[in-house]
């Protein structure tokens, strides 16, 4: 197959049927990629042809999520131009008239044959235990008028291609090589069902082909559909697009990734607090790499790097470890104000009063927590101390920080802080220091104790940068409140 050197089109075809799945949500990505990298055209088409499955839901957040992603699609439903409508079934008059030619020609038949018929077909078929299954192509010599007169008396039918008893028909995938399939294991497919409406097979390729597809990139799972589709294109005399089926992704302990194994759709990761920048750079590496062994990358850094030779055929696995880590690593790269946005509204809803707080402290909060920050809303679950005294003490830290002496360590630390009157970062680390240094003892001897003390807690950013944002009053008090908990 020649390669199509047109200016690419390429789509994203979602049923809207159930939640945008992250292998969905990966196709999306590279088409998307693989437009701006090629300066062609990314359009989205909704595949709405299965109407007992069709979720109005569905369909929102399918639109919501690709927007959050940041993959605003060229053409598409809102972005209406020429080779609309964008949802199929807003289309069934060109199925219809496509069909048409389909009849004509004679690769198309109609298919009188009830649901119970088929059902005794495939219940002896399993019997004798041939290797050919599928229709029994009863209906295929019809003929256009018998049949007609058929429809015109009442009976309803599917229509179905008729697809060669013999032969071979293969295709070459870009990332997978050359497939070829025994045209007698392929069913004569239905293209028109019963209610009118196209199936997925016929609508699809008939929509690639009007809406000009150059490319089809699209999840592993299609490509037994490939054949068929290579079957109606010829059977059209149109020109097939570039085909390119995509990894599977597999879940972490194998098999597939589903949302019994965890969270699997975009919106769960959303809600888990995953940044937009981190699930596409996430997903991009799923199956593609850039080239070298950059990993965080901007998108149009991965834009800038994108070609489907880079595409792996082999299957992949999600490694939520790795997401994880990932998301710490672009929210550190995250504008600060868009993080002190995060954490006012993160405390809003814990209800926490920050009205006192200053946007310059906030913003000094920011700081101190984003290096250890893995999920937006850390932010507002580490920074309660920073308004309010800590309404408990990490109970492992009591056994570990309060001990035996550990009073005397404290109001000498709380003493030190008092003579501290430009209570900054540096004075504050110098009063520690002396305070070590007149004790004979370590630096790390001086700080469990009064950090949780302070904060309730055991971890958290440098204690004399904390200290300074939770100013010099504060961190007094608290610590003279928590020195009868302290054993002498
Ligand atoms: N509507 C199909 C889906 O839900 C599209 C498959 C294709 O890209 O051809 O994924």
């Amino acid at each position: 197959m020649s390669e199509i050197q047109k200016p690419v089109r390429v789509r994203f075809a979602p049923s809207p049927t159930g939640y945008l799945h992250v292998g969905g949500a990966r196709t999306a990505i590279y088409n998307y990629f693989f437009a701006k990298a090629t300066g062609g055209t990314f359009y989205l088409r909704i595949e709405d042809t299965d109407r007992k499955r069709y979720n109005e839901e569905a369909l929102k957040d399918l639109m919501r999520d690709l927007k959050w992603l940041g993959l605003q699609w060229d053409e598409g439903p809102g972005v209406e131009k020429d080779c609309g409508p964008y949802f199929q079934s807003e289309r069934l008059d060109i199925y219809h008239r496509e069909i048409k030619k389909l009849l004509d020609s004679g690769d198309a038949y109609y298919c009188f044959c009830t649901e119970e018929r088929l059902n005794q077909v495939r219940a002896e078929q399993e019997k004798s235990g041939t290797s050919i299954t599928g229709y029994d192509r009863h209906c295929r010599n019809i003929s256009r008028e018998e049949a007609e007169a058929r429809i015109a008396a009442g009976e309803k039918a599917v229509i179905r291609l008729k697809v060669p008893e013999q032969g071979i028909t293969s295709f070459d995938d870009k990332i997978r090589g050359h497939i070829e399939y025994q045209n007698e294991l392929l069913d004569d497919l239905v293209l028109i069902k019963r209610d009118g409406f196209p199936t997925y097979h016929f609508a699809s390729v008939v929509d690639d082909h009007l809406m000009g597809t150059t490319h089809v990139l699209r999840g592993d799972e299609w490509i037994s559909s490939t054949p068929k589709h290579m079957l109606l294109y010829k059977a059209f005399g149109w020109e097939p697009p570039v085909w390119c089926h995509l990894p599977v992704i597999l879940a972490a302990g194998g098999g597939k990734l589903s949302k019994r194994k965890g969270a699997a759709s975009v919106g769960d990761f959303r809600d888990l607090g995953y940044l937009p920048e981190t699930l596409v750079n996430f997903l991009a590496l799923l199956g593609w790499n850039p080239g070298d062994d950059r990993e965080i990358m901007s998108v149009q850094e991965m834009i800038d790097s994108f070609t489907l030779e880079r595409i792996n055929p082999k299957a992949v696995a999600f490694d939520e470890k790795k997401l994880q880590w990932m998301n710490g690593q672009h929210i550190h790269l995250c504008d600060d104000s868009f993080l002190v946005q995060v954490l006012k509204e993160g405390l809003q809803a814990k209800g926490i009063d920050f009205s006192a707080s200053s946007e310059e402290r906030l913003l000094e909060i920011v700081k101190l927590l984003k290096p250890r920050t893995h999920f937006l809303q850390d932010l507002s679950e580490m920074a309660d101390y920073f308004f309010k005294e800590p309404e408990s003490f990490d109970e492992k830290g009591q056994r570990k920080h309060w001990g035996e002496g550990s009073r005397k360590i404290a109001s000498a630390v709380c003493d030190a802080m008092r003579s501290v009157e430009n209570f900054t970062t540096p004075e504050i680390e110098k009063a520690f220091l002396d305070l070590a240094n007149t004790r004979q003892c370590k630096l790390g001897e001086l700080v469990g104790a009064v950090r949780l003390a302070v904060s309730g807690v055991t971890a958290g950013p440098g204690l004399w940068e904390l200290f300074e944002v939770v100013g010099k009053e504060t961190v007094i008090q608290r610590i003279e409140k928590a020195l009868p908990l302290m054993q002498e």
